[in-house]
């Protein structure tokens, strides 16, 4: 339901249109102002990392035994990962797709900047201040990211548990993948991968995932909410006694900040609960482990028993995407697939 305009909606309108008649060049200016050798070109290298591996987490290494787990070596699109003598290798031919570090559940494998803890803020920050979050890759997206667009290698490597944890805090995150673009692509195994990993999330969160497949629709508009946050936030600076600094919720960047604080706590809360529960060790004194991917679908779990009730009002209502059309369930029910 739209929400209601009021006073502070129009100041910021005029705000707005004021600054653009005063400066309209302004865009332009500052671009050719730049100096050239430090603009930033995209470069799709920059988006890619080879995993490192922590072999003492492999289920196979552990158990010596070669039918407990082969997960990896299934979506592996090059076949470049070696299990052998209880070690965990990545050869030179891995195509830095990460869809090992998504599929494996022990999180054997790890990049600097692609952990799940780390996608899932990066995408909770763009769904909190802008109206549409987009995940896409690098091969659809074919220039630098804007601040609510999040570039992978494959939008294979955020995990099931991922993208449940993410359906139930946020209903505005699609994914951009032009028709067709996945065919052409080396990550053979990438497309299959996604669509069962957002098809089952959909499923276990009863919401789902947007499908956005034109360039020319992609929206970069901030919520409302994060505008007049800002809007008084700046305000507060330029006055000093409007409202008291004593109320950080009002700023914009602030909010977002805090609610993903809010968050991490959250989830260190429950893995502190969860020890008390059961215990660090198991019974034969190994360490148990809690992945990240884990902890973010028990939060998420969590969450969604909050009574609706109690939820922050943008999240107890979670209507259906407008795109919930385009992934369609097979006969199955456990493998989904894009049809538009
Ligand atoms: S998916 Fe993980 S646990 Fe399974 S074999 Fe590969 S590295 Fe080991
Ligand atoms: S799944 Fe991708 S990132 Fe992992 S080893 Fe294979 S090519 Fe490399």
């Amino acid at each position: 339901m739209a929400q209601k305009r009021d006073i502070l909606d129009d100041i910021i309108d005029i705000q707005d249109n004021w600054q653009a008649v005063q400066n309209p060049l302004a865009g332009i200016a500052d671009s050719l102002a730049q100096d050239p050798s430090q603009r930033k070109v995209f470069d799709p290298a920059d988006y890619k990392e080879k995993p490192w591996c922590n072999s003492s987490r492999c289920l196979r290494c552990s158990a010596e035994r070669e039918d407990v787990c082969s997960v990896c070596l299934d979506v592996c699109p090059t076949h470049s990962i070696d299990i052998h003598n209880k070690s965990v290798t990545i050869t030179d031919s891995c195509r830095k797709c990460g869809l090992c570090q998504a599929a494996c559940p022990t999180e054997v494998f790890n990049t600097r900047r692609h952990m799940a803890k780390q996608l899932y803020d990066n995408i909770a920050r763009a769904a909190s201040a802008y109206e549409q979050c987009y995940v896409t890759c690098t091969r659809a997206l074919k220039r630098l990211p804007k601040p609510n667009e999040i570039l992978l290698p494959c939008v294979g490597m955020i995990s099931r548990d991922l993208w449940f944890s993410i359906l139930v805090d946020y209903t505005n995150v699609s994914v951009y993948l032009p028709l067709g673009i996945c065919d052409r692509c080396r990550t053979t195994t990438g497309e299959d991968f996604y669509t069962e990993a957002i098809g089952t999330a959909e499923e276990w969160a009863k919401s789902a995932v947007g499908l956005e497949v034109d360039k020319d629709n992609l929206t970069h508009e901030f919520t409302r909410e994060y505008r007049r946050s800002q809007f008084v936030s700046s305000a507060i600076h330029a006055t000093e006694n409007l409202v008291t600094r004593s109320s950080p919720k009002l700023a914009g960047a602030q909010a977002v900040a805090k609610k993903i604080t809010d968050h991490a706590n959250r989830l260190n809360e429950l893995q502190r609960q969860l020890e008390n529960a059961v215990g660090a060790k198991t019974t034969q004194n190994r360490q148990r482990i809690l992945t990240q991917n884990r902890k973010l679908m028990m939060g998420g779990l969590q969450h969604d028993l909050t009574p609706t009730s109690a939820r922050p009002a943008a999240t107890a209502q979670r209507p259906a995407s407008p795109m919930q059309s385009t992934w369609t369930i097979t006969a199955t029910c456990t493998l989904w697939r894009r049809t538009a």
